[in-house]
C-alpha cells in the first residue's frame, strides 16, 4: 500500500479533468484494500474508491478526502471442465480488457462481446457491463465485497446481485466495495451466439451464429474503434468518454403511449 497527497484526480481519470484528491491511497492486494477503506470509514473522513477513472467526471475543485485506487491482480481459475463451465475469481483490479483476451485466449466463452471496454473487473458488476449483447450478470457467478456498513466480508450469488439493464444493488450507493468477481465461463472455442444485429453483419453471418472467440473479440473492436470506443493513451483522438446514453426499454403500455404521442406530433 502506497500514499500520495495531493494528487490531480486528473490523473487517475480517462477524461483527465479533475482537481487534487488530498489523499490517495493505492491498494496492491485485497487485504490493502479492505485495510484502507476500514481506516477511512473509522476516521469517518470522506471517501473515493477510483478504479480505471473511466466512469468518473471530477470537479476541478478536486476531492477533499481520501482516494482509494484498486490496484489489485489475480486471475485464478478455481475448476474447469466441459459440464461446469471455468469457474475463474479474478481480483477487482484487474484491467477488464485483459480479462477478456485471456478468457479469449484460453476458449472461455460469454464475455468476448465486453471486449474493449476500458475500466477494471471490480466497476463490471456495478452498472452490469454491457455491450454488443453481452453483459456480465450473464457469466458472473458471485461477487465478494466488502460491505461498509456491517463491516464485514460479504459475498452475493448471482441471484442476488440484482443485476438489470446497465444496473445492480451495487450502484447509486457506496456501501460495498468489490473486492473480486467470480465468473462461470462456458469452456467453448466457439463464441456465445452473436445477439446483436451490426456485429452479426460485420462478421458476415446470421444473428444467433457462434463463431471462433477470437473472430468475435475482433469484430467487436473493430465496431468499437469505428465508434470512437477504444482507448489509447497514445492517441489523443481516442479519448472518448464513451456513450451516456442506455438504451430505453418501454413497457408494452408505455410503447403504445409513445406511439400516440408521436402521432400526435406528426399531425
Ligand atoms: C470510451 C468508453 C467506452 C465505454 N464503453 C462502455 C460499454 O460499452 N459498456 C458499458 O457498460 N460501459 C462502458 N463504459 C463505461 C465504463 O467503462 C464502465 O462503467 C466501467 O465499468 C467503469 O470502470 P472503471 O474501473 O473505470 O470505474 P471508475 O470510473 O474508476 O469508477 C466508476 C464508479 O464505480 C465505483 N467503483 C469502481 N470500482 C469499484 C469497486 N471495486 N468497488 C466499489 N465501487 C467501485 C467508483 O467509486 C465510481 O463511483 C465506457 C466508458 C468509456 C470512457
Amino acid at each position: 500500500m502506497h500514499e500520495q497527497h495531493d494528487v490531480p484526480l486528473s490523473t487517475l481519470t480517462t477524461m483527465r479533468v479533475g482537481g487534487p484528491a488530498s489523499r490517495v491511497v493505492t491498494a496492491e492486494t485485497t487485504d490493502e484494500l479492505v485495510d484502507a477503506v476500514r481506516e477511512v470509514d473509522d476516521a469517518d473522513e470522506p471517501l473515493l474508491v477510483v478504479s480505471g477513472g473511466s466512469n468518473l467526471l471530477v470537479s476541478d475543485d478536486g476531492f477533499e478526502g481520501t482516494v482509494v485506487r484498486i490496484a489489485t491482480s489475480g486471475i485464478t481459475p478455481e475448476s474447469a471442465d466441459y459440464c461446469g463451465g471455468a469457474v475463474v475469481r479474478v481480483a477487482a483490479g484487474e484491467v477488464w480488457d485483459d480479462v477478456v483476451a485471456h478468457a479469449v485466449a484460453q476458449g472461455w466463452a460469454g464475455v468476448e462481446g465486453l471486449s474493449g471496454i476500458p475500466g477494471l473487473t471490480g466497476a463490471t458488476p456495478i452498472q452490469n457491463v454491457g455491450a454488443y449483447g453481452q453483459d456480465v450478470s450473464q457469466t458472473v457467478a458471485q461477487v465478494r465485497t466488502w460491505d461498509r456498513q456491517e463491516q464485514a466480508v460479504r459475498t452475493f450469488m448471482n441471484a442476488d446481485c440484482a443485476f438489470t439493464y446497465r444496473h445492480s444493488r451495487f450502484k447509486g450507493h457506496s456501501r460495498y466495495v468489490v473486492l473480486d468477481v467470480v465468473f462461470q465461463f462456458e469452456v467453448a472455442d466457439l463464441s456465445r451466439p452473436v445477439a446483436y444485429a451490426a456485429l452479426a453483419k460485420g462478421l458476415g453471418v446470421e444473428l444467433g451464429t457462434r463463431v471462433p472467440l477470437s473472430d468475435a473479440r475482433e469484430a467487436v473492436l473493430e465496431q468499437r474503434r469505428a465508434r470512437g470506443m477504444v482507448l489509447d493513451d497514445a492517441d489523443p483522438d481516442t479519448w472518448s468518454c464513451g456513450s451516456f446514453f442506455t438504451n430505453p426499454i418501454l413497457s408494452r403500455h408505455e410503447f403504445d403511449d409513445l406511439v400516440e404521442r408521436v402521432g400526435e406530433r406528426l399531425g
